[in-house]
């Protein structure tokens, strides 16, 4: 074995992957495995997919990066048709989803320090929530385990309980700047925000003169059934936050606004050396066009009705899963089993999937998954189960 020179920042199993198809990964010595982490919500075309694969050849071919001086042509039509699907004004472009939340803080920071009110800078955030690791969505992420060797993390920021609409008004004052939510939380163990709580959190927000926003980084682009997971909450954010599956496995992240918020930021305010380049802008656009014109969008209901009618099968046949979780192909099931071990051993008969929060494990599948690899991969879950 070759030195190991990788910081030691992952529990990582033991394998190493080297190309991969469609819903299926390949390792080093050829074994195949379903994969149903999708690079954690990343994949949703799933792998090699060959729009992915011809927006990449033919942009890198022609330019890969002019800077933010100038112009380019595939940021500015990535921008128009997110804009054309949702309910908002105006994108900015950076590389990932914590980039995005980054961005998110500063137009409600800036957002705030324009009012008359004095230090209304106070960004209200959930208990259990995930947001990033950089200094300042780790600062509004709500789990202990993330926090804790980080201090002290930026200031002006205030936990409530999520879904808590009394613990939200308690908390809510003109001093707040912005609320930010995942409509489900991903990481924090598919939870799925009530449509009352984001309704309060919405009012909340008018009344005080403050951004609500919306972290759709693992729930947006689709996996919910809607392009973007407000659709499904009847609750107009704001600002969203996507990332992961917009570029389809390649990096790239987006803060979307209305005219509202985007006024805050002028030229000088925020940057990115490599947002919104002509590669992956170019790659964003073909993998939301293939979401929308593609109909993979729309065939998401059907799927995950499918997928939760079997699983509630297996929950009825075994005792291991107390509940299954969800929207759209954002699915989870609750098991009162070691999800560590649990994940291990669906691993060890070659299906992927991932823990999430306190004994979920997360069910991630490309968008264009079929039936037919949905049923593949419930029949290993179901072996799995059946062991236990
Ligand atoms: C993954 C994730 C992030 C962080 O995205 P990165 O690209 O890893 O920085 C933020 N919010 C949510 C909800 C996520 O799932």
């Amino acid at each position: 074995m070759e030195e190991n020179c990788v910081m030691n920042t992952y529990g990582r199993y033991d394998v190493t992957f080297e190309k991969g198809l469609g819903c299926k990964i390949y390792d080093s010595v050829g074994q195949e495995y379903m994969d149903f982490v999708s690079g954690v919500a990343v994949n949703c075309l799933g792998h090699s997919h060959p729009a992915i694969i011809n927006a990449i050849t033919t942009q890198s071919s022609k330019l890969m990066q002019s800077s933010n001086y100038y112009w380019n042509t595939p940021h500015k039509l990535l921008a128009k048709k997110l804009i054309d699907n949702c309910d908002h004004d105006k994108v900015f472009f950076c590389n990932s989803g914590t980039e995005a939340i980054e961005a998110a803080l500063k137009i409600a920071r800036k957002y705030g320090s324009l009012k008359n009110t004095k230090d209304k800078n106070v960004l209200i955030y959930m208990d259990e929530s995930f947001h990033g690791r950089t200094m300042g969505s780790l600062s509004v992420t709500g789990q202990e385990k993330y926090q804790k060797d980080f201090r002290p993390l930026i200031g002006g920021t205030q936990k409530v309980k999520f879904n808590d609409v009394e613990e939200l008004k308690k908390n809510f004052n003109d001093k707040v700047c912005a609320v930010i939510v995942e409509p489900i939380q991903g990481e924090g163990g598919i939870n799925i925000a009530t449509i009352e709580f984001l309704k309060a959190a919405r009012d909340l927000c008018d009344k005080y003169d403050a951004l609500l926003i919306f972290d759709e980084v693992q729930c947006g682009m689709g996996r919910l059934g809607s392009l973007f997971a407000y659709k499904k909450f009847s609750v107009i954010p704001d600002v969203i936050c996507i990332a992961k599956a917009l570029g389809g496995g390649f990096p790239i992240g987006a803060t979307i606004t209305n005219v509202k918020a985007s006024a805050a930021f002028v030229p000088g305010d925020h940057g990115s050396t490599f947002g919104g380049n002509p590669l992956a802008c170019a790659v964003g656009e073909a993998v939301l066009t293939e979401l929308l014109d593609g109909g993979v969008i729309e065939k998401i209901d059907d799927k995950s009705a499918y997928m939760k009618e079997r699983l509630l099968k297996i929950k009825e046949k075994y005792g291991v899963i107390d509940e299954i979780k969800g929207i759209g192909l954002l699915i989870g099931i609750k098991i009162n089993a070691d999800t560590k071990e649990f994940c291990k051993s669906c691993f060890d008969k070659k299906l992927l999937v991932i823990a999430a929060g306190n004994n979920v494990v997360r069910l991630l599948p490309p968008l264009n998954v079929t039936k037919g690899e949905i049923d593949e991969a419930l029949d290993i879950l179901e072996r799995v189960i059946s062991e236990i």
